[in-house]
């Protein structure tokens, strides 16, 4: 499940954040997920709890941003919302719908103390 390695990823900016800026504990963490980045926030959940135990984020909240998935269309160029990486464009129901957001997973941001 490729979201342990995300969630490790997350750990490890964690950890180099508190190294260069001294702090002890991690309140809550804030996580930018793009509905198109191919992660499911379930298991995304269930790896951050894993992932953090014994660290200086051990019971840290976790707050998910979904950011909603945009596409344009190759075929009449209108860019709007887009749900699924596949799907036909919703103005001519045209194909290919080229991403152009929401396949983001990033931290935003870190309460700490
Ligand atoms: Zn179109």
């Amino acid at each position: 499940m490729h979201e342990m390695s995300l969630v490790e990823g997350v750990r490890q900016l964690i950890d180099d954040a508190a190294g260069r800026e001294g702090f002890s504990r991690v309140r809550s963490v804030r996580v930018e997920i793009g509905q198109l980045a191919g992660v499911e926030r379930e298991a995304f959940e269930f790896c951050f709890e894993l992932a953090m135990k014994g660290g200086i984020a051990d019971g840290a909240r976790l707050d998910i941003v979904a950011t909603p998935g945009r596409g344009r269309c190759l075929a009449c160029g209108d860019e709007g919302a887009l749900a699924a990486v596949f799907d036909a464009c919703a103005s001519c129901g045209g194909y290919p719908v080229e991403v152009t957001g929401g396949t983001a997973m990033r931290v935003i941001d870190l309460e700490v103390e």
